[in-house]
Parts: structure tokens; C-alpha cells; sequence
């Protein structure tokens, strides 16, 4: 293929974009190389600068869950766009969306909507450090709760690709408040626990791990987490800003049968704009502001065109019956397709899957946390990403992330791409 034009593109970018790009993951340091332009997208397929088509496995990160340009979506923007962009005043659509969020999801009373995951998650500790007068958060390593400062210690996939877990600018008076837990190893969160008694407000936990490759949790870690909480008077936050609308209606908390006490949304929830939001019982919730002293808000919070967006996504997941099962026989389907190249073709992997999450790892042990998603051959992983673009397939430019699979995949285009492993599998 030929990406004479992106090429050119990234040039001029770099001149005046820090690293050519507006989000560090997309620059490709991860594989070498220089990133890909996108032109335009549809259903599948993106479409790059210089004509090549890719089948796209990264679907924006996870929100555009029934593929590119879809229309009852776009159809929502446009008509709403024509009506005025932004009020700073409230719009009936905020209720609609909000009304319909709260149906889907279990154990959740107010939704407070932002503009993306790192709003909603650095919002869903504030509000568990005033609910509970307590200044302490666990967090798992590898997991990744956006970039707010107190969550930016060992943050998997961005942080994780350039090898630097903690970055310069997050003071050591909000580091020490970030204890650091190991997933999949509830010891060692109770041991955390112990030796801090009294003081963590909050457990924030992926409860499938996507930000170092899909890790889905151990039996009965979940729940064990919910038990530890309760135990100690702590809350118990989801970062389902991947997960959620994407594993189910409900998302995790529905899938594994688990009650957190705060649930954080982004990516899926705005159908492709940028929304996050955070949701809890009426108790919790009760105390953000204006109701509450928790202080909280956003000018462009719960704006008409991205409420639009996320309204007609939520809506089209909510009266297709069939789509979570859908998803997760493609995904399967994917899954035991490329399982069964990489063995013809005698190359040493792991596979992990949860419903439309899926992620390949060149690694024969399995992969359950962060050292062992580490631990994973990256020289490996250059050549096969490189090699899957050559063939028309985009996965994500780095090793620890997840491949979001959508809904206008469909078995051709799966076969496709299971070819194309093949192919590729044969140079590793
Ligand atoms: C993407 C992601 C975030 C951050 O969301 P942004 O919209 O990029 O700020 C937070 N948590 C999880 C689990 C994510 O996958």
C-alpha cells in the first residue's frame, strides 16, 4: 500500500501539533512507522488519504459499536445541528437520553453527563471522596481511567506503549493518594486495604480490563471486590467507559451480575461524539452541585448534538433484541479463525475475548494483568501490525489495546481479515 499522502500529512501536523497528533496513541510509536490519515469512513471500512480501504478493528476506540457513518446517528446530528449547537441552557434530550440510560443500566438512579471518559471518571472519584470524607483510591495496574492526574500511575495501553507509566507534572501529594493494585489478585487488594484502614474512599476498577489488552476478570474477582467494599464502607466505581452499552444493555455490571456503587460511561454512549457520564443511586448522586456540595460542570456538558448522537445509539441498542449476541458470535467467530491460523502456522499466542472485545497476544502464558500482558513480544507485534495495514487491516497501533468489533462486520469481511492473518502469520 501507499501512504504518500498521509505521509505528507503527518509532516505538516508535526509542524504545529505536538507529535503531529491530538492523542499520543495515534502517532504510531508504538510500531514505527507514521500514522494513517483518515479521509472518510463507512460502516467497516475506513477509508485513508491516499485511497487505500481498511477493514477497522479500533472503531474509534469503542463508540462506534454498529460501524461508521451510521445513519439513524449522523441523520440525529444533522437535524439537531440545524437547530443551534449549544445553549449552555437545558434541552429536553438531556432527559430523554438520561431516562433511557437509567432503564438500560442496573443499579443506577442520576446519570450527570460530561465530554469524555477522563471527565467522567476524574468526576466519579470526587464524588466518592466527598460521599465517603475519605481521600485514599485503589486502582489496578495496567488499567486506565483517562488522564487525570491522580489516576496517571501505571495507566496501561498510551501510558504503557511509551514506557512511561508515571508522568512528570502529577505532583507526589496526589500520587500518594493512588494505591496501586494488582488485577485479578484480591490479596493483594485486601492487603492494601488493611494497611490503610479507614482511609480509601474508592475502589475504580475496568471490570474487563481493555487498556492492556482484554483481560476479563477472574471468577468471583468482581464479586469478592463488592464484598471487600462492603465490608470496609468503600465504593465500589466501574470504569465501564469501554465496557459499558458495548458487553450488554447494562454492561458489566448486568454481564458478571455485580452492583457497583458509581458507574462511569464514555466512548459507546455518545454514538461517535464526545460524551462521558457518571451514574449512581439517588443516595450518592444527590450529593453533586447543585444539590450536593460536590462541585462539578461543563459549558458544552450535555450538548444537543452530542446528546443527539448518544440518544439514537442508546435507542438502536436498546430495540435491537439480538445485537449483544450478535457482536459476540463475530467475535467468536474471529476469534477461533485466527486461532487457527496462528497454530498452522506455528506462532505463539494468546487469545483473550469478552463479548466484542478481543485482543491477540504473542505470548504463550496466559494473560491476566499487567506483567503478564506485558510480557507479550513486541518485534512480533510490529510485524504483524504492519503487516495486517499491508493487507487492508487496521488494529490498533500498539500492543496492549483491545480490537473493538462492530456490528457492520460482517462474515465475509471476518474472513477477510482471518486470510490476511494467515498470510502475515507465515512472516513472523
Ligand atoms: C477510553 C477510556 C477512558 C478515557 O476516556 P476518554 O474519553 O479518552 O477521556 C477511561 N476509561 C476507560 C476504561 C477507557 O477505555
Amino acid at each position: 500500500m501507499i501512504y504518500k499522502r498521509s505521509s505528507a500529512l503527518f509532516a505538516e501536523a508535526e509542524k504545529v501539533i505536538p507529535g503531529g497528533v491530538n492523542s499520543p496513541v495515534r502517532a504510531f510509536k508504538g510500531v514505527g512507522g507514521t500514522p494513517i490519515f483518515v479521509k472518510e469512513a463507512k460502516g467497516a471500512y475506513l477509508y485513508d488519504e491516499d485511497g487505500n480501504r481498511l477493514v477497522d478493528y479500533i472503531n474509534s476506540w469503542g463508540p462506534m459499536i454498529l460501524g461508521h457513518a451510521y445513519k439513524p446517528v449522523v441523520d440525529a446530528v444533522v437535524e439537531k445541528a440545524q437547530k443551534g449547537t449549544s445553549f449552555g441552557m437545558p434541552t429536553e434530550i438531556e432527559t430523554k437520553i438520561a431516562e433511557l440510560a437509567v432503564s438500560m443500566v442496573p443499579n443506577i438512579d442520576k446519570i450527570r453527563f460530561v465530554n469524555s471518559g477522563t471527565e467522567a471518571c476524574m468526576s466519579a472519584v470526587r464524588l466518592a471522596r466527598g460521599y465517603t470524607g475519605k481521600d485514599k483510591v485503589i486502582k489496578f495496574a495496567g488499567c486506565y481511567h483517562g488522564h487525570s492526574d491522580s489516576f496517571l500511575i501505571q495507566a496501561g495501553s498510551g501510558a504503557s506503549t511509551f514506557g512511561t507509566p508515571n508522568s512528570p507534572g502529577v505532583t507526589q501529594g496526589t500520587a500518594k493518594d493512588t494505591l496501586l493494585a494488582k488485577y485479578n489478585d484480591i490479596d493483594n487488594v485486601n492487603a492494601l486495604i488493611e494497611s490503610n484502614k479507614g482511609e480509601i474512599a474508592c475502589i475504580i476498577i475496568e471490570p474487563v480490563a481493555g487498556n492492556m489488552g482484554c483481560i476479563p476478570p477472574k471468577d468471583g474477582f468482581l464479586q469478592a471486590l463488592r464484598e471487600v467494599c462492603n465490608a470496609n464502607n468503600i465504593l465500589l466505581v466501574f470504569d465501564e467507559v469501554m465496557t459499558g452499552f458495548r458487553l450488554s444493555k447494562g454492561g458489566a455490571q448486568e454481564l458478571f451480575n455485580v452492583k457497583a456503587d458509581i458507574v462511569c460511561f464514555g466512548k459507546v454512549i455518545g454514538g461517535g461524539l464526545p460524551v462521558g457520564a457518571f451514574a449512581a443511586r439517588n443516595e450518592i448522586m444527590n450529593h453533586l452541585a447543585p444539590l450536593g456540595p460536590v462541585y462539578q460542570a461543563g459549558t458544552l456538558s450535555g450538548n444537543p448534538l452530542a446528546m443527539a448522537a448518544g440518544l439514537a445509539m442508546l435507542k438502536e441498542l436498546n430495540n435491537d433484541g439480538d445485537i449483544f449476541t450478535r457482536l459476540e458470535e463475530k467475535t467468536k467467530y474471529l476469534h477461533e479463525g485466527i486461532s487457527k491460523v496462528l497454530v498452522v502456522n506455528d506462532v505463539t499466542h494468546t487469545i483473550n475475548r469478552v463479548g466484542s472485545m478481543i485482543s491477540v497476544h504473542f505470548d504463550e502464558g496466559a494473560v491476566t494483568d499487567f506483567d503478564s500482558s506485558a510480557y507479550g513480544n513486541n518485534d512480533t507485534f510490529k510485524k504483524f501490525f504492519h503487516g495486517l495495514l499491508n493487507e487492508g487491516v487496521y488494529i490498533a497501533p500498539s500492543a496492549f489495546e483491545t480490537w473493538f468489533i462492530t456490528d457492520a462486520l460482517s462474515y465475509k469481511d471476518l474472513d477477510f481479515t482471518i486470510e490476511a492473518i494467515d498470510k502475515v502469520s507465515k512472516t513472523l
